[in-house]
């Protein structure tokens, strides 16, 4: 056996032993995540535009970072935003990345590992002297990276977030959502050409730092990606992702693979399916192994669950709780042997509850909802009216927007709860706040408990 082969077959029984413990870890189900992640996507205006991340400074960034960390939380991520994609050049992206520059810094002080996501083909058309803005304004494009020149111009863009950034502990390189090229003629290698560049350019700027293949909207590598529907592009993403998977031994060492897991969770996926026992299940054990025994990390990116985006008005800009269905998932991934996991929020002040569960559930996914409800309700409320405002978490999670998405055979069982719309909206009214809450809250509670008491009044669908 020759040096190389040695170091191959070595790397083979490394990545084996790995399988077999990560086998372990999955079936005592109460061991925490490795990675307990939030991914925070700022590409987005509300009102009052305080909630809204893409108009933070440092000062508030801190708050939040450093409530996410009381949480449990040991991982954050962040992403250029749609218009952002593009060698910055007014004052104010380039106070964004030295504000982000110090995030880094103090997730690093507490412990907390920094992602940071790049993308692929999509340039910004802001001209250079005016302001990038939020997403729904849409000024970019998509350059198919075949033309000659366009290969080049576009990497170049990643390249430069990856050289700013380059003490992340890692980065993703996603396939598309923005980015991909619907052609006809690109495909999965296509974006693969991307990650081989970014992962060798790693090698150079961070050695241990893992670039992982996201393959969310992976389908976008490919001609029509909604010609079957979204039951398509789904299905699509499973090949795509597969295709990424088996591609691993011949892509740089340090390449890992993020997976959506969309099949495990997402109410449009049971839907398309025609319901959640008919979905295929993706990624499975199988899969999971695999990427190991390519000696490969892997990452789980699911997303909208801890929040949700203008795409369902709906559920847009109010307070979530998802607590049962974030523990399904956590359990479903521990079946696959991942122990590695990026949740997500948009309007991070406002998801207080799903953040602090988020949390509470990555460190033992065991915990019953309940209890998490209640721990959550004592830090919030006065200690008089925790029990009661509990009760109204509780009846928020029961009538959630995500549960009314969920064909009837993927929903939960509700938990106990006397309430109705009418009565949980006036007992809030009731609630007074902790005055002196035991983990630093990023807004009052105060403030939290008024978001709560008009989220309560939008959720016209509920009984
Ligand atoms: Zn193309």
């Amino acid at each position: 056996m020759d040096r190389r082969k040695f170091l191959e077959w070595l790397a083979g029984s490394v990545a084996s032993m790995t399988t077999q413990t990560s086998n372990v870890r999955a079936q005592q189900s109460a061991l925490p995540f490795r990675a307990r992640g939030v991914y925070f996507h700022d590409g987005f205006t509300v009102e009052p535009k305080s909630h809204a991340p893409l108009y933070w400074d440092y000062a508030t960034w801190r708050r939040a970072i450093q409530w996410l960390h009381a949480c449990g939380l040991n991982v954050i991520e962040f992403a250029t935003m749609l218009e952002f994609n593009r060698v910055p050049s007014t004052a104010m992206e380039k106070q964004k990345i030295a504000d982000r520059l110090k995030i880094l810094d103090y997730a690093h002080a507490l412990g907390m590992e920094f992602g940071y996501i790049l993308s692929n083909t999509v340039l910004s058309t802001v001209p250079p002297d005016e302001e990038p803005s939020h997403q729904l304004k849409n000024r970019a494009v998509t350059l198919c990276p075949r033309a000659p020149g366009n290969f080049e111009k576009t990497v170049a863009i990643p390249l430069f977030y990856m050289e700013t950034y380059k003490e992340a502990d890692f980065f993703e390189e996603f396939a598309a959502d923005w980015g991909g090229c619907t052609c006809g003629q690109c495909g999965v290698a296509d974006f693969l050409r991307y990650v081989r560049v970014l992962a060798e350019r790693l090698k150079q700027l961070n050695p241990p730092a893992t670039l992982y293949a996201n393959t969310w909207c992976i389908s976008y590598w490919g001609k029509e990606p909604l010609a079957h529907g979204w039951k398509g592009v789904f299905e699509k993403e499973i090949v795509g992702s597969r295709e990424v998977i088996t591609a691993l031994p011949r892509l740089p060492d340090n390449v890992g693979v993020a997976l959506p897991c969309h099949h495990l969770y997402r109410p449009l996926v049971f839907a398309e399916n025609g319901g959640k026992s008919k979905t295929p299940v993706f990624p499975t054990a199988d899969d999971v192994q695999q990427i190991r025994r390519a000696g490969r990390n892997v990452l789980a990116w699911p997303h909208f669950i801890m929040d949700d985006d203008p795409s369902r008005p709906p559920a847009w800009g109010i307070v979530h709780s998802e607590v049962r269905y974030l523990q399904a998932l956590l359990q479903a991934l521990q079946k696959t042997g991942i122990d590695r996991v990026m949740g997500n929020l948009y309007l991070p002040f406002l998801q207080l509850s799903n953040t602090f569960a988020w949390g509470r559930l990555c460190e033992n996914p065991q915990r019953k909802p309940q209890d998490v409800i209640q721990e959550f309700a004592r830090l919030i409320a006065h200690r008089d009216d925790a029990e009661r405002l509990a009760e109204i978490l509780t009846w928020v999670e029961n009538n959630s927007y995500w549960q009314q998405q969920i064909p009837p055979d993927g929903r939960l069982p509700n938990l106990p709860c006397a309430l109705n719309r009418a009565t949980a909206a006036k007992q809030v009214e009731r609630i007074r706040p902790n005055p002196s809450p035991s983990l630093p809250l990023p807004v009052s509670a105060e403030m939290w408990l008024y978001d709560l008491r008009r989220s309560i009044e939008r959720m016209t669908w509920a009984a």
